[in-house]
């Protein structure tokens, strides 16, 4: 599957990665939106938030579960984003569900 994120779960374009365990893998995002801009993704493609079910349920509750260790682990102690973009008008551009962790400064209110 052409996928980015897919190839670089499976190792076939390089990251810098921060965490990493059998459902999920966060790694820094390659064009900064914030001073600590990290994605989170499961480890098996799905589109976007519109794909969860039943069966893939799993790999968000440990995204989910995971995150607040993730965040203290990067120093985030004053806060920080968490966000999914979904769609053309959420402004996804990478077709495999992700988070952002976004952080290191105060950011501006969402619009
Ligand atoms: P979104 O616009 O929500 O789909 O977010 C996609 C994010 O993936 C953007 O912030 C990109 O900078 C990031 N990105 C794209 N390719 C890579 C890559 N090879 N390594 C790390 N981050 C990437
Ligand atoms: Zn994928």
């Amino acid at each position: 599957m052409d996928c980015i994120f897919c190839k670089i779960i499976n190792g076939e374009i390089p990251s810098k990665k921060v965490y990493e365990d059998e459902y999920i893998l966060a790694f820094y995002d390659i064009s900064p939106a914030a001073p600590v801009h990290i994605i989170v993704v499961p480890k098996l493609h799905m589109g976007s938030m519109n794909d969860v079910n039943d069966g893939n349920i799993e790999y968000i509750s440990q995204i989910m579960l995971k995150i607040p260790a993730i965040a203290q682990d990067l120093d985030l102690k004053e806060g920080y984003r968490l966000v999914t973009n979904i769609g053309k008008n959420g402004g996804q551009t990478v077709g495999h569900l992700h988070f952002h962790i976004l952080g290191g400064r105060k950011l501006a209110k969402m619009g």
